[in-house]
């Protein structure tokens, strides 16, 4: 069976790649950060095939340990301090794991190396946040970088070492450029999810107003379940490359709120919606839409779910779990 090592496993992508591949008949070691993670019980309890073991970007030794106890064919590195709002108060901490760790996880791969015959191969999670301030519309994998804040940045570096181990010592390490995506495990903080969960509460009673930050962001936004096909892919080419990985289609926050809304049986959407400055980034990205033609040509890759099922999706999760939390009916 082929070995699979994640990390990040406890994250959104983390736990989707991790389904993908155990079906794909993989053996899948997932990497856990901290003495005691809430977030790795609900990794055993949904997926009991993953083998977890212990380790954190920031400690060199802790991932050569965990290499070599995994001996892996494939590491998908996934951990990232991912929250861009966060990354603007905690900017030393973003650089270090979700810049630094990257070198090191290079690094640990290096000393382990799986065998001359078969190399371990390696997936960095590369951000369409390293477009921040774009310089043409639609981004592919030729636009050039212009981050706009310290997770931005962190992942640039991310991006360029991968391409440096790559072409400085033959490694088989490939960056996806991947922009936004969704589901109903996507982290509370992120405004997709923020945003349906807050349309489900109000519609069950349990919440009265949204605040969010600027309306008017545009951001192209796809699947979870879709994108951790697309890493997967990269890992089984003959040669190691950098691909986008977008949905093509950009959406405003409105209109997400408005999609959310409606798709829970709420007229009026702008009576429940605040909008607080407090929440606006100190330099703003625009708008992000990727152009993913290299991917669906040479990775046969394309995104099933489009927006307007992504929504319901995570609008009706949103309605389950908070009703069956409440204990209250659904509508
Ligand atoms: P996520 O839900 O925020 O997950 C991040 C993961 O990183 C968590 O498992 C977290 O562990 C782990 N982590 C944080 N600090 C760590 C450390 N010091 N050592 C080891 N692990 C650490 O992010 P996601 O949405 O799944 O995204 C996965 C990756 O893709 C991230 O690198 C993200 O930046 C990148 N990306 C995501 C998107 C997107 O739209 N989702 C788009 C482009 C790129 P804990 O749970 O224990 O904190």
């Amino acid at each position: 069976m082929p070995r699979a090592f994640i990390t990040g496993i406890t994250g959104q992508d983390g736990r989707h790649l991790a389904e993908f591949l155990h079906g794909q008949g993989y053996d899948v070691y997932g990497m856990v950060k901290g003495q005691s993670n809430p977030k790795a019980v609900q990794v055993v309890d949904e997926m009991p095939f993953v083998e977890l073991i212990p380790g954190d970007l920031a400690d060199l030794p802790s991932l050569v340990a965990a290499l070599e106890l995994a001996q892996p064919d494939e590491v998908y590195n996934l951990g990232a301090i991912s929250f861009v709002a966060l990354s603007f108060s905690q900017a030393e901490l973003t650089a270090n794991t979700t810049g630094l760790g990257v070198l090191r996880m290079l690094e640990a791969i290096r000393m382990v190396g799986g065998t001359q015959s078969n190399p371990i191969r390696f997936y960095q999670a590369s951000s369409s946040e390293m477009f921040g301030k774009v310089r043409e519309t639609p981004q592919d994998e030729r636009t050039a970088f212009h981050p706009r804040s310290p997770y931005g940045c962190a992942k640039v570096f991310g991006h360029d070492i991968t391409v440096n181990y790559r072409e400085s010592y033959g490694m088989y390490a490939c960056s996806g450029i991947l922009f936004n995506h969704e589901g109903p495990r996507r982290g509370i903080e992120f405004v997709s999810r923020k945003v349906t969960n807050a349309v489900a509460r109000i519609r069950l009673g349990l919440q009265h107003e949204l605040v969010l930050g600027t309306l008017d962001t545009k951001r192209d936004w796809g699947y979870a379940g879709d994108f951790v096909r697309a890493m997967w892919l990269m890992l089984q080419q003959d040669e190691p490359d950098d691909y986008v990985v977008a949905t093509g289609t950009a959406h405003t926050v409105r209109e997400l709120v408005e999609r959310a809304f409606a798709e829970a049986g709420i007229e009026g959407w702008e009576r429940y919606v605040r909008q607080d400055p407090k929440f606006y980034r100190p330099a703003e990205v625009d708008l992000l839409i990727g152009d993913a033609t290299k991917a669906r040509r040479e990775l046969g890759w394309q995104p099933e779910v489009d927006f307007a099922e992504l929504v319901k999706m995570m609008v009706d999760h949103d309605m389950r779990t908070e009703a069956t939390k409440a204990g209250v009916a659904l509508p």
